[in-house]
């Protein structure tokens, strides 16, 4: 049987002193909702550690077409992506040289692809390439080791002044790259580089 209230309205008064009351148990109850989460969270890390892998590991497919969706559509999640991305590679740098490699021997087709643009696109660096290695076959040059650790495996010859073909620096892989992050020049990982001898 339904109870009949008779209640009369509120004054405004005991309306905003209902209000009040009901706002500071929400606020309580909010409170300790959340201390809760954070008790439990922090009790069972490890379960809920695993928990996400294997949803991550289940979900594998869709989670990176959404991925790969977003990183397609939203500069945010693009930059978001890239800076990630270097957070890690600078974090594990023998594994990421792992992956750069192994992405590169997967798509080696686009590898030789983009080199041929670049050449495209910067003639006259190509060109000093080409006599710098022209050079070398002939004699006329001798490779060096690198300038700073003295290796001779992955030589790179970056030219400061593109109009002396060989005048150049003999660095290493690894050297060059640094060298180039040093100048503050580079706008990208291809921007400027040296002949690979
Ligand atoms: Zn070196």
């Amino acid at each position: 049987m339904a109870r009949i209230r008779n209640e009369k309205p509120l004054t405004e008064e005991q309306r905003l002193r209902k209000n009040e009351y009901n706002k500071r148990r929400y606020r309580r109850k909010k409170a300790e909702i959340s201390a809760y989460g954070k008790e439990y969270r922090k009790k069972n890390a490890e379960r809920l550690r695993m928990v996400s892998a294997a949803w991550r590991e289940a979900n594998r497919v869709a989670t990176r077409a959404k991925n790969r969706k977003e990183y397609a559509t939203s500069e945010r999640r693009r930059l978001q992506a890239k800076e990630n991305a270097r957070r890690w590679q600078a974090a594990n740098p023998e594994r990421a040289n792992e992956c750069r490699n192994a992405w590169r021997k997967r798509n080696a087709e686009r590898v030789a692809a983009a080199g041929r643009d670049w050449e495209k696109r910067n003639p006259h660096k190509y060109a000093a390439h080409k006599k710098l290695r022209y050079a070398v076959r002939k004699g006329e040059v001798s490779k060096k080791p690198c300038e700073v650790c003295g290796t001779k495996k992955n030589i790179y010859a970056p030219h400061d002044d593109y109009s002396r073909p060989l005048d150049v620096r003999w660095l290493c892989r690894k050297h060059h790259m640094a060298a180039d992050r040093v100048g503050g020049t580079r706008k990208s990982r291809y921007a400027r580089k040296g002949a690979s001898l």
